[in-house]
């Protein structure tokens, strides 16, 4: 024997055993689903996991069994996630977004033996329980409540469950090769598909995230996760910010403006995480109520393409960095974070400003490539645009319960992105295969009109879709939400369009809605928006021009 190392598994138990010892008395503050504020912190949550664990496991829960979660982000769901992957259960987050009928094929696909629910979700649990094969256990996330027992009459109260564990409760040494979660994508078409992370691959996910190219996290952060924990895990926040050691702002149900506003000034939240809708929201407030947010160093958004304007408010009027981030659940959902690298520390403001508008580059770990429609690969020059495929610790092989690896013949995931990557690996996002328009065999990149369209300080909200063209197939038109109180007019929105585009890329048409149909994780839902308009110049008339 030449000498060893010691072995030891990397389990998301080490990770708040970890906040408990070292990070005791940093503050977890979250938003009860009634509303009030509740401060606990790591120290606290630590032993509450433990407690918990082991109340499940007198439940009659075992390693291996799903455990879902109908909750917002709160101290609760925080400490339902610790115990759950710590004790060998597979923590299943459920997206209350989606309609009832997916929201039952998710918990019986899965097999969930258990379920812990915000009281929020009491209607959605009422509605569907019938429905819900397998699940055995009702909790309610919160101390007696005698609506629910009336209600429910099996609901179990969290606030009692946790008190029939042992304090003294150890935590179990298992493979790191053992399931910890379980988060299915939003099945825009389709059924969703589970994708079943572990304790190894959600380690080196947490480590990469908190790295300072990943989102750079550290103790001295108070973080603020928008994004809730059904999407995607929260980015992975929960886990990285015990590991890291970090305060987390759990927003609970109120996620409008006025309200994160608030949490930003009162918390002095230095770092906040979200999809670009809930920063349209935040920067619509914190405009009518003069806050400067001046502790908010950084926010992350990611989920969608965040559109130049939004990155330069909050970075001209806030002195916020935007770090632009792409992934998806099938990533864990860290794939690429902007981060510019030290030699573009040269940068004018405008070249930095490009170069911040894409959503960067990859973390050791994940590996990128774009291949063309054969699957050759495509050069990584900045201009080459194909098909984003990627690999590495953190990416799905197959979905939960299926036979088939999801990769290619050679080991990659196909994204359902157009993209570019350049020499560094920055990588821009173009669109999503089934929504790039295709205008005479030419493609043209929705997400590049939508940008100009929101520029018009009058739209607060584009869609770019392909409308039906008998001569050129498609032919792009937006679908745009008016700012309030403002009155843009078709022909303003077109002109934004000259010099910005190619000539044959410019929209044929604006059509205003009330609303664009948002999917479950705030995506646009953009096969809604065809079927809605996509007739729009064939009826004007415009289709023979
Ligand atoms: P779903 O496909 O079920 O909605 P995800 O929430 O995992 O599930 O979404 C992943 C997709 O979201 C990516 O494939 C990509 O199209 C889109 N996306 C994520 N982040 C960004 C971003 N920063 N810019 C553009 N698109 C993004």
């Amino acid at each position: 024997m030449l000498g060893s190392m010691m072995r030891k598994e990397l389990l998301i138990s080490d990770l708040i055993v970890h906040a408990g010892k070292y990070h005791a008395d940093t503050e977890i503050v979250s938003r009860e689903t009634i509303g009030d504020m509740h401060h606990t912190n790591w120290g606290e949550v630590a032993a509450a996991s433990r407690k918990l664990a082991s109340a499940l496991g007198k439940l009659g829960l075992s390693m291996g069994d799903r455990v879902a979660t109908l909750a917002w982000n709160n101290h609760r769901h925080l400490k339902i996630w610790f115990a759950v992957s710590g004790a060998g259960m597979v923590c299943h987050t459920l997206n209350p977004r989606l309609a009832p009928q997916q929201f039952i094929f998710i918990c019986n696909d899965a097999a969930d033996k258990a379920i812990f629910f915000d009281k929020t979700f009491m209607p959605l649990i009422t509605g569907t329980k019938e429905h819900l094969n397998t699940i055995e256990h009702f909790i309610f996330m919160g101390p007696r409540d005698e609506d629910v027992a009336a209600t429910l009459p099996e609901a179990i109260f969290f606030d009692e469950l946790i008190e029939t564990g042992a304090d003294d409760y150890d935590w179990p040494q298992f493979s790191e090769d053992t399931p910890c979660s379980l988060c299915y994508t939003s099945g825009t078409t389709g059924n969703p598909k589970g994708v079943l992370y572990y304790n190894r691959s959600t380690m080196l996910h947490t480590f990469a995230i908190s790295l300072p190219d990943g989102l750079s996290l550290s103790s001295q952060e108070v973080i603020l996760p928008v994004v809730p924990m059904f999407h995607a895990n929260a980015w992975g926040i929960p886990y990285a910010a015990a590991m890291t050691g970090a305060k987390l702002v759990m927003p609970g149900p109120m996620l409008d403006g006025d309200s994160l506003l608030g949490l930003i000034d009162d918390q002095k939240v230095t770092l906040a995480l979200g999809v670009p809708t809930i920063w349209m929201m935040l920067l619509a407030a914190a405009e009518k109520s003069g806050s400067k947010m001046e502790t908010l160093k950084r926010n992350v958004i990611g989920g969608s393409a965040a559109a130049p304007s939004m990155i330069a408010s909050f970075r001209e009027k806030y002195d916020c960095d935007t770090i632009h981030a792409w992934g998806m659940t099938e990533t864990s959902p860290l794939g690429t974070s902007n981060r510019p690298k030290g030699k573009h520390s040269d940068l004018d403001d405008d070249a930095m400003a490009l170069l911040r508008l894409g959503q960067g580059r990859p973390p050791f770990g994940i590996d990128l490539r774009i291949v063309d429609e054969e699957g050759n690969a495509l050069p990584h020059d900045g201009k080459a645009e194909g098909a984003l495929q990627c690999r590495g610790h953190w990416v799905v092989d197959t979905y939960f319960g299926k036979e088939d690896s999801a990769l290619t013949d050679d080991g990659w995931f196909d994204t359902g992105d157009v993209s570019t990557i350049d020499e560094d690996g920055f990588m821009v996002i173009r669109d999503r295969t089934k929504d790039i328009i295709k205008s005479g065999g030419e493609w043209i990149s929705s997400v590049d009109l939508e940008n100009i369209a929101v520029s018009h300080p009058g739209v607060a909200m584009a869609a770019a879709i392909g409308a039906k063209h008998p001569k050129w197939d498609e032919r792009p038109m937006i679908v745009a939400v008016k700012a309030e109180g403002a009155d843009p007019s078709e022909e303003e929105i077109i002109a934004l369009f000259e010099g910005k585009v190619a000539k044959w890329q410019v929209p044929d048409a604006v059509v205003f809605s009330d609303a664009i149909p948002l999917n479950a994780t705030g995506k646009m839902l953009k096969n809604q928006l065809r079927d809605q308009f996509g007739n729009t110049l064939i009826e004007r008339g415009l289709a023979d021009a």
